[in-house]
C-alpha cells in the first residue's frame, strides 16, 4: 500500500442475508466506516441492493453488487443489467469472481463485457483474477492471472472505473493464503502489466486488492505490502466486528 492510493476494503456477501441481518450488519459497517481512513463498499445480493441502500443512505459506504448482465436491458430472464444496478445506487460492481467463472462458466471476455458495462454505467468494475491451486503447484500463477487481467479488463480502464481483485481461487473461502512474498509478487506482476498496457499513471494510481481468506488476523499483514491496496472480503465481511477490524487493519 502507497499513500498515493485510499485503500479499498469492499466485502462481497455472496448469496447470504435475508433483510433483517443484512440492514443490521449494514449499519453496523456504516457507523464503522464513518471514521475509517480506507473507501468501504458492500456487496450484497441483488434481493436487498434497495434494503442495504436504505440502510447505509448517503455517508461513507459504497453499494455494490456482485455480477451484472452485458446489455442495458432486454429478454434475458433472470438477469440485471449495469444499468439497473446504477440506478439502484450502486457505485461498484464485482465481476469476474472465480464463483462466477466456475458455476456459471464465464470467461475473459464475458467478464470484459460486463466490466465495460459497469463502467459505460458509470460505476467502478471490481474485476477478479486468480489462479487454481493446480495452476499455482504448476508453476503457472503468473502467466495466468496476467492472460485474465488481459483478457478481462476492457481499453477504456482507469483508476477511477476499474479496481483488480487478485484472488487465489484455492484461498478463498478456505482459511489458506498464499505468502506474503506470494501475494506480493502477483500484485507486483499485475501491476507491471497495467504499466505496460495503459501507462505508468494508470498503473500507479489502480488499486490492487488482495481476497482469499483475508481476516482480522492477517490484513495488516497483507495490505502492508507495496502494491497491495486492501482487500475483497467474503466470509470475514459477513460479521460487523471482523469486517470492522479488516477495516481499521486497512486504514
Ligand atoms: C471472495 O469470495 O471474494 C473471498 C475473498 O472469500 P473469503 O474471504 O471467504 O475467502
Amino acid at each position: 500500500m502507497t499513500d498515493a492510493r485510499r485503500p479499498l476494503v469492499a466485502g462481497n456477501w455472496k448469496m447470504n442475508g435475508l433483510t433483517a441481518d443484512g440492514v443490521a450488519l449494514a449499519k453496523g459497517v456504516a457507523a464503522h466506516a464513518a471514521d475509517a481512513a480506507a473507501e468501504v463498499a458492500v456487496c450484497p445480493p441483488f434481493t436487498l441492493i434497495g434494503a442495504i441502500g436504505g440502510a447505509i443512505g448517503s455517508g461513507a459506504v459504497v453499494l455494490g453488487a456482485q455480477d451484472c448482465h452485458t446489455a442495458s436491458s432486454g429478454a434475458h430472464t433472470g438477469d440485471v443489467s449495469a444499468a439497473m444496478l446504477a440506478d439502484a445506487g450502486c457505485g461498484m460492481v464485482i465481476v469476474g469472481h472465480s464463483e462466477r467463472r466456475t458455476d456459471h462458466g464465464e470467461d475473459d471476455a464475458l467478464v470484459r463485457a460486463k466490466a465495460e458495462a459497469v463502467q459505460a454505467h458509470g460505476m467502478t468494475a471490481i474485476v477478479c483474477i486468480g489462479e487454481t491451486e493446480a495452476e499455482r503447484d504448476g508453476g503457472q500463477t503468473l502467466d495466468v492471472v496476467t492472460g485474465q487481467l488481459a483478457g478481462s479488463l476492457p481499453d477504456g480502464s482507469d483508476a477511477a472505473n476499474t479496481v483488480v481483485a487478485y484472488e487465489p481461487v484455492w484461498a478463498i473461502g478456505t482459511g489458506r493464503t498464499p505468502t506474503n512474498d506470494e501475494v506480493q509478487e502477483v500484485h507486483a506482476a499485475i501491476r507491471q502489466a497495467l504499466a505496460g498496457r495503459f501507462g505508468d499513471d494508470v498503473a500507479d494510481a489502480m488499486r490492487i486488492l488482495y481476497g482469499g481468506s483475508m481476516k482480522p488476523g492477517n490484513a495488516a499483514e497483507l495490505v502492508a505490502l507495496a502494491d497491495v491496496d486492501g482487500g475483497l472480503i467474503g466470509g470475514a465481511s459477513l460479521k460487523t466486528e471482523d469486517f470492522a477490524a479488516i477495516i481499521d487493519a486497512c486504514g
